[in-house]
């Protein structure tokens, strides 16, 4: 099988590669390298051992898409390729929404000139919100977005749904992704933020790794057992594997339903604090913290029922929390040449 992954030299994807490879996939990955660096591409190599192939390209250029469909064989899409930052699509809605709404038109357009009818989708607990009962199920009602972000992944899943609806061939997994952290355990891939990192995990490591005085916890009043937010934290080799879980399951053409949504996720809700002290218990290294007041916006606490994917994919996470701390942390020495 020939797997086109749009993005697949980011955080999320470039494991996907690996675990593709391990299930005896080939891969096509098509990557602009807005957010990643391209020796992320050599690391995954070197981990399975295989030369994926790389096109770095932006894949809101309908053209340049259709030529590399034109010359290769594909038979499905994993599609990866976004923007991700909540804070910055709020002060630049209009490249979120056309580089994320816009890059998916294009690409279900020229999948369907080229007959490819098959799709993984990179979705977001984020459509949940602050869901009335948890865990979470993928038939919690979608609450209003609260970032343009955040509405890019909600308007995606209905174009998806609108266009299988349009076109009986086509078959699509919507992975609703809870907050995937870690890194590869070789610690040679792994999360490559920009500038000061907005997410927990790369913020706990560069503070664990002094490259940051200290890491704010933001807010301890919430109504949790030690007042930090709660989110369901897997690992992103776990997250990685749902999707050769998902394609499988297209594959197979078992299903018939055209599109279906799967929550991935651990099953588990961890505390901010939970997560700073299983990164200090895994690696022996004091994190530098203090509690500050609440970040807007934040919601209390989700974690995930993955009852669905685990009976319809046979999928389920493997790693635990303090694995991921270590593998992220093994990671940032290396980069960093600790
Ligand atoms: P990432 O930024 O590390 O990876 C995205 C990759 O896509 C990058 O390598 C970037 O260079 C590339 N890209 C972006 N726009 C492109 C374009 N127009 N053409 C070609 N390449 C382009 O992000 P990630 O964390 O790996 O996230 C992957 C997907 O998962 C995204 O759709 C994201 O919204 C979604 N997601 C991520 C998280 C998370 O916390 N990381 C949570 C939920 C959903
Ligand atoms: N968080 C924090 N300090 C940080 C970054 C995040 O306390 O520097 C908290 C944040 O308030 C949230 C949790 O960690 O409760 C996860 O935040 P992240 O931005 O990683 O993911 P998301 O908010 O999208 O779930």
């Amino acid at each position: 099988m020939n797997i086109l992954v749009t993005g697949g030299t980011g955080f999320i994807g470039s494991h996907t590669i690996v675990e593709l490879y391990e299930a005896g996939m080939d891969v096509l990955n098509i990557d602009n390298l807005c957010n990643s660096e391209a020796f992320i591409n050599e690391n995954v190599d070197a981990i399975t051992g295989n030369k994926q192939i790389f096109i770095c390209e932006d894949i809101t250029n309908e053209e340049a898409l259709r030529k590399i469909f034109s010359s290769h064989s594909i038979d499905a899409v994993i599609h990866f390729a976004a923007f991700k930052s909540v804070n910055e699509s709020v002060e630049k809605p209009l490249e979120y929404y056309r580089n994320n709404i816009g890059a998916t038109i294009t690409l279900l357009n020229v999948m369907k000139s080229f007959n490819v009818y098959l799709l993984v989708f990179s979705s977001s607990c984020t459509v949940y919100g602050q869901p009335d009962h948890l865990p979470v199920t993928e038939d919690s009602p979608i609450k209003d977005a609260a970032t343009p972000y955040g509405y890019t992944k909600q308007v995606c899943e209905q174009v998806i749904a609108d266009f299988a609806e349009a076109n009986p061939n086509f078959r699509s997994i919507i992975l609703r992704y809870f907050n995937p952290v870690g890194a590869h355990k070789s610690g040679t891939i792994g999360e490559l933020p920009r500038g000061v990192p907005n997410n927990l995990g790369p913020y706990i490591t560069q503070t664990a790794a002094g490259i940051l005085p200290l890491l704010n916890i933001f807010g301890n009043d919430y109504e949790t057992p030690d007042g930090t937010c709660i989110r369901d934290f897997i690992h992103v080799s776990d997250l990685a594997g749902a999707h050769v879980a998902a394609l499988k399951k297209l594959i197979s053409k078992k299903s018939d339903l055209q599109v279906s949504f799967y929550n991935i996720g651990t099953g588990k809700g961890n505390t901010v604090l939970e997560v700073v002290k299983a990164f200090e218990k895994a690696t022996s290294v004091k994190v530098n913290y203090k509690i500050t007041g609440r970040r807007e916006g934040d919601i209390e606490k989700i974690w995930a029922n993955v009852d669905r994917a685990e009976k319809e994919l046979n999928w389920k996470a493997k790693y635990s929390l303090e694995d991921a701390m270590l593998h992220a942390w093994l990671w940032e020495k290396k980069i960093r040449n600790i």
